[in-house]
C-alpha cells in the first residue's frame, strides 16, 4: 500500500502573474482538463469529506499549492480553504512565488489574512538572491522580499526559501554560501534547495530545463566539506545548519514523508486523485 502524510489543495486561479522558466506546469497533464474550468471556489463541503478521508489514511500535513500560483485565486476562498485545513492539521503549509503577499484588501495583506485562517508554513519559491536576476529567471515583477518577509514574521508563519540550483544561477558553492547569507539577512531560517523538474517522458520538454539541469548533490557535498550541524527532521530528512539556517535538498533520498510515496490531491474540480499526471488516478 502506498503511504502517503500530504494532502495538496490546488485552488482554480488566474494565469500565473509569472512566466518562469523553469515552469512544468504546462506538462501536469491533469491540470489541462480544468482550463475550461472559471475561477470557481472550491466546494467546502467535499473538501472537509476528503479532509477526514484523508486523515482516516494516515495523511498528517496540508499544503496549499497550485497548477499556477494559489496566491491569485479568490482571497476569501483561499481564506475559508485555510481555515478549513487548519480544523483539521496542526500545520498549514503554502507553496508561492510570494509577489503577491503585501496585496491589501482594505488595511489587511494577503498575510494577515492567511494568518487569520491559520495558515503556519509558507515557502517562496525564488531563484536568485539578485533581484534582477530572479526576474531574470522567474519572469516576475520584483516585489519586496525583505517586507514580504517581515509581514509573515509578524504574523508568526514559518518561512521557506525554495531555489531551484541551475547552472548559470544558483550553480556553485560560492553562490549557494552568498544565497543563504542574503536569505538570513532578510530573517529567513529554512532553504531549500532544489533540482530542476522535468517529466523525462514529455518531449516537449522545456529546453531551458535541460541545459541548465545540475545535479543538486553539489550542496549535500559542500554542507560536508565544511562539516556544520547535521540532523534529522521530522521526515527523517538531512538538515544542515549552517549559521543558524537551516538548509535541506531534493531530492533527498533519505526523506520518508510523499516525495518517496505518494500525494493525495484535490483538484479544482472538487475531485482528489492520487496523480497529476491522469484523470484515472481519481479516488472520490
Ligand atoms: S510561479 Fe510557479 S506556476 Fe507560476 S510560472 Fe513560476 S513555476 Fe509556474
Amino acid at each position: 500500500m502506498v503511504e502517503v502524510s500530504t494532502l495538496l489543495v490546488v485552488p482554480k486561479t488566474k494565469k500565473c502573474n509569472a512566466h518562469c522558466k523553469f515552469c512544468i506546469t504546462d506538462q501536469l497533464s491533469n491540470l489541462d482538463s480544468f482550463e475550461g474550468i472559471e475561477e470557481q471556489e472550491i466546494n467546502l463541503n467535499k473538501l472537509e469529506a476528503v479532509i477526514k478521508f484523508s486523515k482516516s489514511i494516515g495523511v498528517i500535513d496540508a499544503n496549499i499549492t497550485g497548477g499556477t500560483e494559489p496566491t491569485l485565486t479568490n482571497s476569501k476562498n483561499l481564506y475559508d480553504i485555510t481555515s478549513i485545513l487548519s480544523k483539521y492539521f496542526g500545520r498549514v503549509n503554502m507553496y508561492t512565488n510570494g509577489a503577491s503577499l503585501l496585496n491589501k484588501t482594505g488595511n489587511k495583506t494577503l498575510t494577515d489574512m492567511l494568518s487569520d485562517g491559520g495558515l503556519t508554513n509558507l515557502v517562496i519559491s525564488r531563484a536568485h538572491y539578485d533581484d534582477e536576476k530572479n526576474s531574470e529567471v522567474m519572469r516576475l515583477r520584483k516585489y519586496d522580499l525583505r517586507q514580504t518577509v517581515q509581514n509573515l514574521t509578524e504574523n508568526g508563519i514559518d518561512t521557506k526559501l525554495s531555489c531551484l540550483v541551475a547552472k548559470d544561477y544558483i550553480g556553485n558553492e560560492g553562490e549557494v554560501i552568498n544565497y543563504i547569507t542574503r536569505a538570513k539577512s532578510l530573517g529567513i531560517r529554512k532553504i531549500i534547495f532544489r533540482e530542476l523538474l522535468y517529466l523525462k517522458n514529455d518531449e516537449d520538454c522545456n529546453e531551458w530545463v535541460k541545459n541548465n539541469a545540475i545535479p543538486v548533490s553539489f550542496v549535500s557535498n559542500l554542507m560536508k566539506v565544511i562539516k556544520i550541524n547535521e540532523f534529522k527532521g521530522l521526515w527523517n530528512q538531512t538538515i544542515w545548519n549552517y549559521n543558524g539556517v537551516a538548509v535541506t535538498i531534493w531530492p533527498d533520498n533519505s526523506r520518508k514523508d510523499t516525495i518517496n510515496n505518494g500525494d493525495l490531491i484535490y483538484m479544482p474540480d472538487n475531485h482528489l486523485y492520487s496523480s497529476w499526471l491522469t484523470k484515472t488516478s481519481r479516488i472520490m
